[in-house]
């Protein structure tokens, strides 16, 4: 590798790229000659007009310039450059036999970085050029850090910002995404209990919320769960952590990943986990050390995301218990009426017919007298579910009051109601129910309807469903009737 080729910090080989402009043919030669063999790509152009024109689709790091030139001379040249406003920002070396003061400081005032005088010795052309390229770096890690700064802060103040964990971390992973060019960044939760854990965010896919993972197929995060300490693995298929999962590793053919902890309190709470497509060199120091930082600043949000998904989770649970029955599981009166209402005005607005089944277990009471009210209770619960299993999904079950039930029953003529309510009716009768002895239970089924006359509310409805219920009872029970009107 010569001179002119420089590895970088990731790891890829960037040829160092010189223009010449030069109209003396034999100090161009000169020129071309000592680069090429000390490992520069070079393009040479005899005038200024010609060097831009390849400026325009040639980006070099170096320009060598010739002061005295036919046409252009090397100061507008010089300045035409720098008004082209390249980038990345190629080095102007100013090449001239004149040496004298005025002349350096007119090139520098141009926009030229440095100046060597004819004749050319190598040693000297080769440190004065290699200087340039150092500067250059030096502008780049600059330029680095900087970026790196302001995502930072971006990260800092989205979270500030942000009461919603899930965003957060998801903010976190894309911008760490786009900062090292990983081809997969994501944060894992390490949950408590022993191998299990959770894919919370990950860059490539912003849907990903609570991907379970078992960690006995992750050696590299166990590995950093135990030392708490940054690992960067490369090639992953052919490195020896990996031995164990080789299989389930092979489509990852020369990447490298990484993995930082995220620490609270000496407990490894999560993992901020990098991939990337480079077989050696795959993450810059720099690199690592800006994720050490993100992960430092994630360990909140980590934090929050567990307990915001609990309180979450906890008040759905709440809410659902209010609407819920303790005995049954099925809805509770209140919730009944809610719905009730609803269904009613959106088949009114939709013209869209809507039945309503309302049904009392015949003599319960002896049931409780009988066997004890415990057995009582089992009956319900027993009932409950024969009626859960024989609606649609559609129908809203209730119970309505002790030992009644209803079910709404949407989108639903009245013919289709009572045929369910008859299904209904014989499963129950033919029910054999745990700890009754040779005892049918039975119900009487009320059944009302809407388009019908005097239906104008969910109130009628109501009444409708339980004149018929009544009238169920009094022609004998165990039937069906419909509401008259
Ligand atoms: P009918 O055929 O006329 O409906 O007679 P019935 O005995 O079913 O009606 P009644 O209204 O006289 O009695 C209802 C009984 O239901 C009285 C009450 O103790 C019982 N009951 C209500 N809620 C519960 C409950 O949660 N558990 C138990 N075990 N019994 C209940
Ligand atoms: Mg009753
Ligand atoms: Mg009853």
């Amino acid at each position: 590798m010569g001179m002119g080729v420089k590895t970088t910090e990731t790891g890829i080989a960037m040829t160092n790229k010189v223009l010449i402009i030069e109209d003396s043919l034999t100090s161009k030669a000169i020129l071309e000659d000592i680069l090429t063999q000390n490992g520069f790509e070079t393009r040479s152009a005899t005038n200024g007009k010609e060097g831009l024109r390849i400026l325009s689709e040639w980006t070099p790091n170096v320009i060598l310039l010739d002061l005295v030139m036919p046409g252009m001379d090397g100061f507008s040249v010089c300045r035409e450059i720098r008004q082209m406003d390249l980038h990345p920002r190629p080095s102007v070396i100013i090449v001239s036999v004149k040496g004298d003061n005025e002349s350096i400081v007119t090139s520098l005032a141009n926009g030229a970085d440095d100046f060597i005088v004819k004749p050319i010795k190598e040693p000297e052309l080769i440190a004065r050029v290699t200087a340039q390229q150092r500067i250059r770096d030096f502008y780049r890690e600059l330029e680095e850090d900087k970026r790196n700064l302001e995502t930072i802060l971006d990260i800092t103040s989205t979270m500030a910002a942000s009461l919603d964990p899930s965003e957060v971390l998801n903010t976190i992973v894309s911008k760490v995404a786009g900062v090292t060019q990983a081809v997969r960044c994501s944060i894992v939760l390490i949950a408590n209990q022993e191998n299990e854990g959770y894919v919370l965010a990950s860059h490539e896919d912003p849907a990903v919320r609570e991907l379970k993972i078992d960690l006995s197929k992750y050696p590299e995060i166990q590995q950093v769960i135990n030392t708490k300490a940054p690992l960067a693995l490369e090639d992953i298929v052919n490195n020896p952590i990996m031995n164990q999962v080789k299989e389930s590793v092979k489509d990852f053919e020369g990447m490298s990943i990484l993995i930082v902890p995220i620490v609270f309190n000496d407990e490894v709470l999560g993992t901020l986990f990098l991939r990337t497509r480079k077989k050696v060199n795959g993450f810059s120091k720099k690199e690592i050390d800006f994720c050490r930082i993100v992960a430092n600043a994630s360990f909140h949000a980590l934090r929050n995301a567990r307990l915001f998904e609990k309180v979450v989770k906890e008040k759905d649970y709440l809410k659902e218990m209010a609407v819920r029955d303790h005995l049954t599981s099925l809805y509770n009166h209140n919730f009944f009426y809610s719905r009730l209402d609803e269904e009613f005005e959106r088949a009114v607005r939709y013209e869209t017919p809507l039945a309503l089944i309302m049904m009392d277990i015949d003599n319960f009471k002896q049931i409780n007298d009988t066997y004890g009210h415990r057995v009582g209770d089992m009956v319900l619960k027993e009932i409950s579910a024969l009626i859960k299993k024989g609606v649609r999904k559609t129908d809203i079950v209730a119970r309505y009051g002790g030992e009644e039930f209803s079910v709404i029953l949407p989108h639903t003529l009245v013919k289709g109601a009572v045929d369910e309510a008859e299904r209904l009716r014989e499963m129950i009768e033919s029910h054999a129910y745990a700890g009754l002895v040779n005892h049918k239970v039975t119900i009487s089924v009320g059944v009302a309807s809407y388009p019908q006359k005097g239906a104008m509310n969910s109130g009628d409805l109501v009444n409708h469903a339980d004149d018929a219920l009544y009238r169920a009872k009094w022609s004998g029970k165990n039937c069906v009737k419909i509401a008259e009107v």
